[in-house]
């Protein structure tokens, strides 16, 4: 079953049925993490904190949760003992679960997490995170959904059926997630394997929202994670570093930015609609011009806050000099970035990667425009996490190990479950 689009987003039902206050595993509390002050604040009063008191362990708590990743109430050494034997009792901070780990022979982690099932139709629900360190930085690569509802015809999680909206919960659990493993709080070790690291102290200084699933389908969800994210007395990290990619919602893109106020990235691969509607086919609801006049009116948007247009390089299908060319006259008097992208290949799909002359030919006409467009290098192919590639690719690989009965090829360092 492929549950239907509309505009405010296809995911009413689930996220009704998903609230923020998903039971945890292990226990059946309540998780706090992805809730704002007033929530915390909210589920401290429910049992019986006084009310003078909330706002300072509201206070307490996010600073232990975000600021130093505590993964216990246990942990919180200017809580009093029976407080916290309280807290343990009533409520989780716990992280998703963890159901394997790899690591790249570049560096890139790939987590592929467990999520609590909700019913039926989601039994054992998975979703994959990704971390791609650099020179001087590193992004984590984040889900929003579990599958998607989209069909974007090149991409694999969209062959998937759509399971559910993440809470912000999961979400942000997603980023605790990572920086627990990437030692990335202060004071904590670094990790083993450590290969690859940045030298940076923060080893997540990015986030993209270009994991699983159309963020704008779950935008309520997301802006909460995203204002944690961002929290100053948290995790810290600036709305300019974190860019959200969509495939073209065009009612949500000016909320996008008025109210998360983070960069924004747009699937856009295809400068005519008849190719776009086929390869994003939610262009048949909002085609190129209609996006493009979204973006123009991008709140925020300057030459230091660019969009960025994302384009696949399929070969024979959209990478013509003259669809260069058009790319640089549809995107003139944007504030632009333009990524090529490299096609990722999984089993099955009908396209295949340009040619490399061809993406270098593409890319010397976006350049001589102006652009200096990175092609993007296909980061974790290694380990099936590069851009749709998720989900079943990683499945993929796991029953091939288990059929051939062998631990890890080369190229992964270790599995954690
Ligand atoms: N749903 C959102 C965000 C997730 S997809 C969106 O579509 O923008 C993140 C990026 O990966 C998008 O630009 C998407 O077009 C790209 N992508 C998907 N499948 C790909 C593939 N097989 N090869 C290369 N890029 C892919
Ligand atoms: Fe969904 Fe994005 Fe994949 Fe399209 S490219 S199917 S919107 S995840």
């Amino acid at each position: 079953m492929r549950v239907e689009s509309s505009d405010a987003g296809p995911m009413v039902e689930a996220r009704d049925a998903f609230s923020q206050e998903a039971v945890m595993p292990g226990g059946g509390s309540l998780s706090l993490v992805g809730l704002d002050r007033a929530q915390i604040a909210a589920r401290l009063a429910s049992i019986g904190i006084p009310e003078k008191q909330l706002r300072m362990r509201t206070v307490q708590l996010w600073s232990w949760i975000y600021g130093h990743g505590a993964g216990s109430f246990d942990a919180m050494t200017n809580i009093a003992k029976s407080l916290r034997t309280e807290l343990e009792s009533r409520f989780t901070i716990a992280r998703p679960k963890i159901d394997s780990e790899q690591v790249s022979s570049a560096g890139t982690r790939k987590w592929l997490l467990r999520l609590p099932s909700s019913g039926d139709r989601d039994k054992a629900p998975e979703i994959e995170t990704v971390y791609i360190p650099e020179a001087g930085r590193g992004t984590l690569c984040i889900s929003s959904q579990i599958g998607c509802t989209l069909t974007c015809t090149f991409c694999h999680t969209g062959t998937q059926r759509l399971v559910r909206n993440l809470t912000a919960g999961e979400i942000v659990g997603q980023i605790l997630l990572a920086r627990d493993r990437l030692g990335d709080w202060p004071g904590a070790p670094v990790p083993e394997p450590s290969h690859g690291l940045p030298t940076s102290e923060r080893k997540i200084t990015n986030i993209v929202l270009m994991g699983m699933g159309e963020p704008l389908y779950n935008f309520e969800n997301v802006k909460a994670a995203m204002d944690i994210a961002a929290d100053g007395e948290g995790l810290s990290v600036s709305r300019r570093r974190i860019t959200l990619s969509t495939s073209g919602v065009v009612p949500a893109i000016e909320r996008t930015g008025a109210e998360m106020g983070v960069m924004l990235a747009i699937s856009l691969h295809a400068v005519r609609d008849e190719l776009r509607d086929v390869l994003v086919p939610i262009n048949r609801k909002y085609p190129i011009a209609e996006l493009l006049d979204a973006c123009r009116n991008y709140p925020g948007l300057s030459n230091a806050r660019r969009i960025t247009f994302e384009y696949v390089m399929l070969k024979g299908v959209n990478d013509s000099v003259a669809e260069a060319k058009e790319l640089v006259r549809l995107l003139a008097g944007i504030p632009a970035k333009i990524n090529l992208i490299p096609f990722n290949p999984w089993p099955g799909a009908p396209y295949e990667c340009s040619d490399w002359e061809q993406i270098e030919r593409f890319a010397e006409i976006v350049n001589r425009a102006g652009y200096a467009s990175p092609i993007r290098t296909p980061r974790g192919r290694d380990i099936m996490a590069a851009c749709g590639q998720l989900r079943s690719a990683s499945e993929k690989l796991k029953a091939s190990l288990r059929e051939a009965n062998v631990a890890l090829p080369a190229n992964v360092s270790g599995t954690v479950s």
